[in-house]
């Protein structure tokens, strides 16, 4: 029987590997009888907590009546009902959705579709700009407009030049883009950013008159604004939307994760009318080749759509308020432990570091692992990023739920400060 190759995982550590046998709201069951909390909504995937009925049914019912069809030329009711639904929680401006499967095929897509752009009209250019400490997923592309660093580090040589401003708070961010915007030599073909949290980079926040600034300068000089919403969309920062915080529409936005409640793999990139027309012609060299088998799968939509309807039907943004205040409350009282550093939020994300004697602070040097184990032992998924700990729960989480979360990252901070 063939070994399972775990993604992020290194076996070589012997770490334990728990077995999953149900998910329940916000819990995943082991085999043995543990009930583990899902502190991280299972890689920031499931906003609604695990097999939501509204979702399931909606599986259950799309199951029997079409499973999986081509989408080059083709369509189908649950694609059109999720494209005209989508339009009731996006800008009219977002007037094309293209769909993929995973954040990182978003990302693939959405930079092709800038790349694509400048070609047809026939100005190529091939700059992407990017901020320091993103993480815009593991592809290629992906990883040329993220940081350099542990998570690509085999690859770098073959990862395309980027050029990056730095994360607000380390350097003149307006001020490095402007002067890239305004470079005639190179012009630069997009600008990508996580708004408002940078996830994997280390759940760094900045403030949405960043964005606000960074969108103008790139209206200014016309150059597309791509925002990569796939970890903060769907509520997670406190508005269904972090653009929505900004008060700007971007001109290419990616989602995934929670656009499916977090029950199957989907990704749509939403973009302004001049990405479609500049591939629009009766020329079928100018049209958009991008495709993966999966593109549109049927299932997938039709758990979409759910989800839609329970951000339609229950009270989705109380939930998330109420765990953002729950979140304000423990950072008073975190702040007097002593061990725990920087603690920050942004609606339902809580991060800090902790602050622990010896070792590194990054991602392979910090205490990840055993903060991991210490965490798992008290039945908590949690995984911090090096000594990040941070907080995403999914929206059905109790005040029970989020005191044990707290009050073991109160004792970690004893056992490891
Ligand atoms: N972009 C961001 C901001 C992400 O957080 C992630 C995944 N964590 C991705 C892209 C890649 O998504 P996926 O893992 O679904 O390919």
């Amino acid at each position: 029987m063939p070994a399972i190759w775990h993604p992020f995982t290194q076996h070589g550590l012997g770490e334990p590997i728990p077995r999953i046998v149900r998910g329940e709201g916000a819990c995943l069951l082991t085999d043995d009888g543990r009930r583990i909390l899902d502190g991280i909504s299972s890689w920031w995937v499931n906003t609604h907590g695990h097999c939501h009925p509204r979702i399931m049914a909606a599986i259950r019912e799309q199951s029997e009546k079409l499973d999986q069809m081509i989408f080059a030329g083709w369509t189908h009711e649950p694609a059109e009902r999720l494209a005209g639904e989508l339009g009731e929680f996006l800008p009219g401006e977002l007037s094309h959705i293209f769909f993929s499967d995973s954040g990182s095929t978003a990302v693939e897509v959405a930079l092709k579709m800038a790349l694509g752009l400048w070609h047809n009209r026939g100005h190529p250019r091939h700059r992407i700009i990017v901020m320091q400490h993103s993480y815009h997923g593991d592809t290629f592309g992906g990883m040329s407009v993220g940081e350099r660093g542990a998570f690509n580090r085999a690859y770098e040589r073959l990862l395309f030049d980027v050029a990056p401003i730095p994360f607000p708070g380390e350097g003149d961010t307006l001020g490095a883009l402007e002067a890239l915007l305004a470079n005639r030599a190179d012009p630069p073909a997009a600008l990508i950013v996580e708004p408002l949290v940078l996830g994997a980079g280390g759940m760094k926040m900045y403030a949405p008159e960043l964005i606000a600034g960074m969108a103008a300068l790139c209206r200014a000089h016309g150059v597309p604004f791509i925002l990569d919403e796939v970890m903060t969309g769907w509520g997670r920062t406190g508005s269904c939307f972090a653009f929505e915080q900004a008060e700007i529409v971007p001109d290419i936005v990616c989602l995934s994760k929670g656009i499916t409640g977090g029950a199957v793999p989907l990704a749509v990139t939403a973009c302004t009318r001049p990405f479609f027309d500049a591939h629009y012609s009766a020329d079928k060299a100018d049209m958009f080749f991008h495709s993966s088998s999966y593109t549109a799968n049927p299932i997938a939509c039709a758990a979409a759509c759910a989800n839609l309807s329970i951000w339609r039907d229950e009270p989705v943004m109380e939930r998330i308020g109420h765990i953002a205040a729950r979140h304000a409350g423990f950072r008073e009282t975190a702040a007097s432990l002593g061990a725990l550093r920087n603690l920050r939020q942004c609606g339902t994300i809580l991060a800090m570091e902790l602050e622990a004697g010896g070792g590194g602070q990054d991602y392979l040097s910090g205490h990840g692992p055993a903060l991991q184990r210490f965490f798992m032992d008290r039945d908590l998924l949690l995984r911090p990023l090096g000594n990040c700990i941070y907080v995403m729960p999914p929206y059905c989480v109790s005040d029970a739920d989020l005191d044990k979360i707290y009050q073991a990252i109160a004792d970690a901070a004893d056992a490891f400060g």
